[in-house]
């Protein structure tokens, strides 16, 4: 299985949400939060060749030439799941042969950026979380954990809830 940004972010979320997308289950169209980050997006450095799409799978915000990769983000809340996906960004270039690139979060809103750096034990967690992901999409769906902060504002709520 192929194994996208998304994927990883649900990883850290929830992993009920991941088994949801990895079955193609997709409902967050209708997510207002969604609808924000697009906005955002599209609002947002305007000036930047944006949604670089690597093997049709990790679609990164914009590279600059200087080999920084940059992820457009639109408050802190979810720091700890977007910093690891831009380091599971990181690895796969760095996979691929491209070393060297650094990562870059920037909070528009806030007018905050943070830096991103994949160390030698991140390669090894990301390992890990690749193959706990495989064994998530193969496996029964996962229960319902105890309710979450983010559960009221999920795309899937009324999957789980209702
Ligand atoms: S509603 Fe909550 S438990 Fe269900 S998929 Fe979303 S985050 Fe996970």
């Amino acid at each position: 299985m192929q194994i996208n940004g998304t994927m990883v972010s649900y990883y850290f979320v929830c992993k009920r949400k991941l088994w949801y997308l990895c079955h193609n289950i997709r409902m967050e169209q209708e997510n207002e939060n969604v609808k924000i980050g697009k906005i955002l997006d599209e609002s947002s450095y305007r000036q930047e060749e944006k949604h670089v799409m690597i093997d049709n799978l990790i679609n990164i915000d914009f590279i600059k030439k200087t080999g920084v990769l940059h992820e457009i983000k639109k408050s802190k809340k979810m720091e700890n799941v977007e910093i690891w996906q831009v380091k599971y960004y990181l690895y796969y270039l760095h996979q691929k042969g491209l070393s060297g690139i650094k990562g870059k979060i920037d909070y528009p809103l806030l007018r905050q950026t943070m830096d991103v750096d994949l160390t030698t034990e991140d390669e090894q967690v990301i390992e890990n979380m690749l193959t706990e992901i495989q064994g998530i999409a193969e496996g029964p769906i996962p229960a319902i954990p105890a309710k979450l902060r983010i559960c009221k504002s999920c795309a899937y709520y009324d999957l789980c809830y209702i």
